[in-house]
């Protein structure tokens, strides 16, 4: 135990956009005089290395053998939520008996915590690791669901979704076409909860989100620290569960100021094979280097997604682009040659677009996806919106990103962003300010 300083332990859900945000604020927290043990699940389980500071707490997950795919999620968070309880609770009961736990902070899907919790009457914090727009997107869905307005027609997914600027009805979290099923609405319903928690932390910024945040802040009247971007709040430390491809920087180097266009889904998204090819040849048409992250998992039914690239396209890669497995993406995001991003706009993705001044193409996929790419083409207009993934389109939307007036603008805007969350994360900004009230708040629990 370090002497004199109070544990607090994190308990983060095991995919790469949950668990970055979790291992940054750990390092925050620790940098601000805690000591941190990470509860974490066998699966997708971090390099434990790379964070010589931490103190970690392996679960019994028993996942082995489980299909862990995207379309099984809601089986796998209930197979974990359940098995990790016993191993959690043994571990909690143990360090309660040699150590002063401050509190547990853990992301709201992994439930068991707030369980364990209450029995050892052990605080808890949650940290959100998606917008508050998006959070508060299911307020809204739960709301028309209620006065009877979803399910719609097709015919009406375009239409906005009243005082929800700027919503359609396509871009709330589940389909509003269709009654929700049994299981996703418990999902929802477990986690728009904030049980017992003592506070909701954020990693997000509150001049972007504020009104959701106030809106939010009504409903759950317990204190918010809005803390983001957690990667520029806290100490430089790697976060990839898969291997980085530090040779793309080296590509980069030898490129023009904002000339390339990086192209990442993140680390869940898949696409077909149709999409794939349709991608490779609207960026190969597009006459912009490129740098993709094809990682293995990306193709549908496929662990090998490179090896599906089309053959032509694939000779023709090393004039013009540069493929690979994974990207040290937030050091590519910071590179003066990356002129866009193509992106599903996952959270973690989006802030790091906007702390690196880059504007992006937005192609969603699910979940909060939509809600970021309407507020990064909407609202904070750095961005365009990709409607269908067709080589055309793909390359109509780069050359406009890339080489148009329109494009222009967007960076200009993405720049004034930049600073804008610069001046946040510096001495006496909004989430520095936020993340001194943490420090005293937790030290006080
Ligand atoms: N990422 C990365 N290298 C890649 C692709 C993604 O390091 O080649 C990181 C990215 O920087 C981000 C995270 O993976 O921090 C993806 O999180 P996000 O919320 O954007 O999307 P998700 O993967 O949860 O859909």
């Amino acid at each position: 135990m370090e002497q004199g300083r109070r544990r607090v332990v994190l308990v983060p859900y095991p995919l790469q956009g949950h668990l970055t945000p979790m291992l940054q604020l750990g390092a925050l927290l620790h940098r601000r005089g805690f000591s941190i043990t990470l509860a974490h699940t066998r699966f997708n389980s971090p390099n434990t290395s790379h964070y010589p500071h931490f103190h970690f707490l392996p679960l019994s997950d028993n996942l082995d053998g489980v299909d862990t795919s995207f379309h099984n999620l809601l089986n796998v968070m209930a197979a974990m939520n359940a098995n990790c309880q016993p191993s959690f609770q043994e571990h909690m009961v143990q360090m309660l008996e040699t150590e002063d736990v401050a509190c547990v902070i853990y992301d709201n899907i992994m439930t068991f915590v707030d369980v364990v919790a209450t029995r050892l009457k052990l605080p808890t914090i949650l940290l959100r690791t998606t917008a508050a727009a998006y959070m508060h997107s299911h307020l809204v869905l739960f709301h028309l669901t209620a006065h009877k307005r979803l399910p719609l027609p097709e015919s009406e997914v375009e239409l906005p979704v009243p005082n929800l600027h700027p919503l359609r009805f396509k871009d709330l979290p589940v389909q509003a076409t269709q009654k929700l099923p049994e299981p996703v609405r418990q999902f929802l319903l477990s986690y728009m909860s904030i049980r017992s928690s003592a506070a909701v932390i954020w990693n997000t910024i509150e001049t972007l989100d504020q009104w959701p945040l106030q809106q939010l802040q009504q409903q759950w009247p317990v204190p918010f620290f809005t803390i983001g971007p957690l990667h520029k709040m806290a100490p430089p430390l790697p976060t990839s569960l898969m291997e980085e491809d530090a040779f793309c920087l080296l590509w980069l180097n030898k490129r023009p100021p904002n000339s390339v266009i990086y192209v990442s889904l993140g680390s869940v998204a898949t696409i077909n094979q149709e999409e794939l090819r349709e991608m490779a040849w609207g960026l190969a048409k597009s006459d912009h280097p490129f740098l993709w992250v094809v990682r293995p998992s990306l193709l549908n039914g496929s662990s090998d997604a490179i090896e599906s690239l089309p053959a032509d396209f694939k000779d023709m890669i090393p004039e013009r682009g540069l493929v690979v497995d994974w990207a040290p993406q937030r050091k590519v995001l910071e590179h003066p040659a990356v002129g866009g991003f193509f992106s599903h706009c996952g959270w973690n993705s989006t802030l790091e677009s906007l702390c690196g001044g880059v504007p992006m193409i937005c192609r969603p996929c699910f979940a909060d996806q939509m809600v970021n790419a309407r507020y990064l083409t909407h609202v904070w207009k750095v961005g365009v919106e990709l409607e269908s993934v067709v080589e055309k389109s793909v390359e109509g939307a780069i050359r406009t990103l890339m080489g148009s007036d329109c494009g222009r603008g967007m960076r200009e805007r993405a720049m004034r962003m930049k600073l804008e969350i610069e001046r946040s994360v510096g001495r006496g900004g909004s989430s520095s300010e936020s993340l001194h009230h943490l420090v005293k708040f937790v030290a006080s629990l």
